[in-house]
């Protein structure tokens, strides 16, 4: 029998057959694939009106995971530090917690109650390094403490050549802020700063100290604390807008950072609400220092 095309009826058949199964099987993926791309345009526009917190930098270079992982624990902790200022607890093994502990040297003095005036505005917390150099000034400890913030002593003369002159000199004069700091708050703390860090080479009119000061603190159970991000304001800076800058850049290469302020630099205490509305914005957690917190030790070079 002769069927179309001059092909036998048989052969026709045959690969009409095959051409309609074809055409069938392009159908079903055709629907298939835009039935997909539906649902998967569905689930984006789902998650961007979920409330997620602004992005950081663990977020951005874990993007993959966070757009597949629940939201849910991220948004907690956005929602409750818009509402409070901090979350229940702050837990530095937490991944969804990118943590700020802003660091104040120097003070008190006369910028110290304008700055304390701004956290409280954002219900941030700090941590405050004091030196007793501006006596006027020194109640600003009892407020410090009073509004939540960790106080840390920094010596008291912050002179130098007199606290590294010796290890005798250094806790003679450790002893001094420590009275203040105990006549104004109703206790002592352990946790400090050496001026300068305790990476500081201007100690090295005496080879050692540093490493002696550093395991003798350990001894005396302080807790010192150096930092991992500088705003560049002890020198290199005195342009507010780029201390802030300092800070943001810092803040983002870090999952906990500890920042290196002073509160008797104005321009700093100027940058300081900005810092904190886009940290806010940007979901970090603005935490006091404890014992227990991220020590962000330098190596010790004298
Ligand atoms: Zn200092």
């Amino acid at each position: 029998m002769q069927g179309r095309f001059g092909l036998s009826r048989k052969k026709y058949n045959f690969i009409r057959n095959k051409l309609v199964v074809c055409l069938f099987l392009c159908t079903l993926m055709l629907v298939a694939s835009f039935l997909l791309s539906f649902i998967v345009q569905g689930a984006k526009n789902t998650s961007a009106r979920k409330p997620v917190m602004a992005k950081t930098h663990r977020e951005t270079t874990e993007q993959a995971e966070t757009e597949n992982a629940s939201p849910m624990p991220t948004v907690e902790i956005t929602e409750r530090s818009k509402e409070q200022g901090q979350p229940a607890q702050v837990d530095e093994d937490d991944p969804d917690q990118t943590i700020i502990y802003l660091t104040f040297d120097d003070g008190p003095y006369k910028y110290t109650d304008r700055l304390l005036d701004i956290l409280k505005k954002h219900n941030a917390k700090a941590t405050f390094f004091v030196t007793g150099q501006y006596p006027a000034y020194l109640d600003c400890i009892a407020r410090e403490k009073k509004e939540g913030h960790a106080i840390g002593l920094h010596t008291m003369t912050h002179d130098f050549n007199r606290v590294y002159a010796s290890s005798e000199a250094f806790w003679e004069d450790y002893g001094e802020i420590q009275a203040i700091v105990k006549e104004q708050t109703g206790s002592e703390t352990r946790l400090m700063r050496f001026p300068g860090g305790s990476s500081n080479t201007i100690s090295n009119f005496n080879p050692g100290i540093m490493t002696r000061l550093t395991q003798e603190a350990e001894e005396k159970g302080y807790v010192y604390f150096d930092w991992n991000v500088t705003s560049g304001d002890a020198g290199d800076t005195s342009d507010s807008s780029v201390i802030l800058e300092n800070c943001k850049r810092g803040v983002e290469s870090n999952h906990i950072s500890v920042i290196l302020c002073h509160d008797v630099k104005e321009y700093t205490v100027d940058m300081v609400d900005d810092f904190l509305t886009w940290a806010d914005e940007n979901g970090y957690i603005l935490a006091p220092l404890t014992m227990e917190s991220t020590d962000a030790h330098h190596s010790v070079n004298n």
